[in-house]
C-alpha cells in the first residue's frame, strides 16, 4: 500500500506517516472539506464618519427648512411692521439673526447631521435669500403698479383718503414714479444686506448652540 506522496504504508494505516494524508475514503472527504480555506477574520474597519450632506439648493431638506423659516420670518416681520411701524427697520437685524439660528437649529434637529458653522452660515444665507426673493417679487409688483398711470391715480386716491404721515409720504413719492422705482431698487440692495448678514451669523450661532448641546 502506497500513499500519493510515495511513502509505503502498513496494510491498515489510516493516515500516511510522512505527509499526514488520510487513507480512508470518509477521512479523505473530511480532509478535503477542511482544506476549504477559512478566510482570516477581517481587521475591524475604522468607523466611517457620518456622511455630511452639502448645504446647498440641491439638498432638499435644507431647501425645505430654509423656505419654511423664511416665510415664518416674513410673517413675523409683517406683524411687527403693522404693530410698531417705526421700529420695524431696526427689528430686521435681530429677526434675521433669529431666522438663521432657527434654520440651523431645525435642520440639525430634523436630520441629526453634524454640520459645520460654515454650513450653518450657508443655511442662513439660503433662508435670507428666500425672504429676499419674496421682497423682490413684491417690489417688482409695486413698480409695475406705480408705472401704470391709471393704477397710480387709484393708489393716490386711496392714500389721500388716509391721513397718516406714512401714507402722505408715500403719496408724495407716488407723484414721481421714476424716483420711486429708483428708491425701491436702492432699498432692495439694503434689504439684501440686512437679510443675509444677520441670517448667516444666526446660522453659525445655531450650529454652535446645537453642537454644544449634543
Ligand atoms: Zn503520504
Amino acid at each position: 500500500m502506497q500513499c500519493t506522496c510515495g511513502a509505503t504504508l502498513p496494510e491498515d494505516a489510516r493516515f500516511c506517516h510522512r505527509c499526514g494524508r488520510p487513507q480512508f475514503e470518509e477521512d479523505l472527504t473530511r480532509f478535503h472539506e477542511e482544506q476549504v480555506v477559512v478566510p482570516p477574520p477581517q481587521p475591524p474597519q475604522p468607523p466611517v464618519p457620518p456622511i455630511q450632506a452639502r448645504i446647498d439648493f440641491g439638498n432638499r431638506r435644507a431647501v425645505l427648512v430654509s423656505i419654511v423659516i423664511a416665510m415664518l420670518t416674513l410673517v413675523l416681520f409683517t406683524m411687527c411692521a403693522v404693530t410698531i411701524p417705526f421700529a420695524a427697520g431696526i427689528l430686521l437685524l435681530p429677526l434675521f439673526c433669529l431666522a438663521g439660528f432657527g434654520a440651523a437649529y431645525l435642520y440639525i434637529r430634523q436630520t441629526g447631521e453634524k454640520i459645520s458653522p460654515q454650513s450653518g452660515a450657508r443655511l442662513g444665507f439660503m433662508t435670507a435669500l428666500w425672504a429676499f426673493l419674496v421682497v423682490v417679487l413684491l417690489s417688482v409688483l409695486l413698480a409695475v403698479l406705480v408705472s401704470d398711470p391709471g393704477l397710480r391715480r387709484e393708489l393716490l386716491s386711496v392714500a389721500s383718503a388716509n391721513s397718516s404721515p406714512a401714507t402722505q409720504e408715500l403719496a408724495k413719492l407716488l407723484n414721481d414714479p421714476r424716483k420711486f422705482i429708483l428708491l425701491l431698487m436702492g432699498q432692495l440692495l439694503v434689504y439684501f444686506c440686512l437679510f443675509t448678514f444677520p441670517s448667516m451669523l444666526g446660522g453659525m450661532l445655531g450650529v454652535r448652540f446645537q453642537t454644544k448641546k449634543q
